[in-house]
């Protein structure tokens, strides 16, 4: 199955093949800033799994796990496409761009330890208080 989705404009459009790795909640600070909401839901798939087209803006950063991460912002919008891991090649698509939703419900929450003080974390997801394995 594939899916497709666009940014804010619609400058660049992606496509996704398959089911994706996982359908979570972030709660860290870093999609907190990238969202101006308390959380970001995302999918995490695999690189090669996600087709992007249109024209970005790529910066890199080191996060919070002091590994290199790439996210990629559309030129035009400046609404973030995806975000990239290099080192795993795991891709994580906001899932509010995409077109169809269905089916897509996250089954977990991370880095919930960073939520804001009047955030309502969710208690029928599994949580984890930062990357699920750290803890
Ligand atoms: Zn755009
Ligand atoms: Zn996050």
């Amino acid at each position: 199955m594939s899916r497709s989705g666009s940014c804010l404009c619609g400058s660049v459009s992606l496509r996704l093949e398959g089911d994706p790795i996982r359908s979570l909640k972030c709660y860290c600070t870093e999609c907190q800033k990238l969202t101006g909401s308390d959380h970001l839901q995302a999918l995490w798939v695999k690189q090669d799994q996600l087709t992007v087209t249109g024209e970005l803006l790529k910066v890199v950063r080191v996060g919070e796990s002091g590994n290199t991460v790439e996210n990629y912002f559309c030129k035009n919008c400046l609404n973030r496409v995806y975000g990239l891991a290099p080192k795993t090649r795991v891709a994580i698509v906001p899932i509010p761009l995409l077109d169809d939703i269905s089916g897509l419900e996250p089954t977990m929450a991370i880095y919930t330890s960073s939520a804001m003080p009047w955030t309502q974390v969710s208690d029928t997801l599994k949580c984890y208080e930062k990357m699920p394995g750290s803890k």
